[in-house]
């Protein structure tokens, strides 16, 4: 089998299985094609030493787990990559960026954007896209976002969360959230263009508790 140039520390908490996926193929100059053509993902989880789609499941449950009904993931995840571009210039993109109740970056503080911003065009945010192109490249070919990457070394990056309602969201007991919820209907496709609403939820689930 092959191997990547890699680093299993390269992962931040809480980055998104596509960034991982767009830093392995930035790191070793290959494009998702290429890069699908020689590792099925079992072999790819074995070379990199880390299980992308459990740790995958393992952020989302964190986030919306305190939901029984899963439809509501089609909301609570953006389903156009959304990213800050503070932290995508750094090579860092986060589940936070895709959680619809977020409208800024929790490191950053600043708005979020889910256009090139090259093109301008929309990228559907998935793990693996088979295009020919290298990483954290738009369709267009172009960077998404401008790079400022001096050494791969960087890439492990110690953000704090500043958003203190996505550290309370954080907090929240799922288990618990679940049982309470879960005769409950949230009303997503409203809730998610609301700026105040992780904090009605995160009062509501205190109400409950
Ligand atoms: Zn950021
Ligand atoms: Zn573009």
């Amino acid at each position: 089998m092959k191997t990547l140039t890699w680093n299993v520390s390269w992962v931040n908490p809480y980055e998104s299985g596509w960034s991982i996926i767009e830093k392995i193929k930035y790191a070793n100059l290959i494009s998702s094609r290429d890069l699908h053509r020689e590792f099925d993902l079992k072999n790819l989880v074995s070379v990199i030493g880390y299980d992308i789609l459990e740790q995958s499941k393992q952020n989302l449950t964190r986030l919306t787990g305190m939901f029984s009904n899963t439809d509501y993931n089609h909301y609570l995840i953006r389903s156009d990559l959304t990213y800050c571009e503070k932290c995508l210039c750094m090579g860092h993109h986060s589940l936070f960026h895709q959680f619809s109740l977020l409208h800024q970056c929790p490191f950053h503080l600043c708005d979020l954007r889910n256009n090139c911003s090259k093109c301008g065009q929309q990228i559907t945010f998935n793990y693996v896209n088979y295009k020919i192109l290298e990483g954290f490249r738009c369709n267009c070919s172009e960077f998404i976002n401008d790079m400022n990457i001096k050494s791969v070394s960087d890439w492990q990056l110690h953000l704090p969360i500043k958003d203190e309602l996505l550290l309370k969201w954080l907090e929240i007991d799922i288990p618990l959230a679940r049982n309470m919820f879960k005769n409950d209907f949230f009303y997503f496709p409203h809730l998610i263009k609301e700026a105040g609403s992780m904090q009605l939820i995160l009062n509501y689930y205190g109400f409950k508790s």
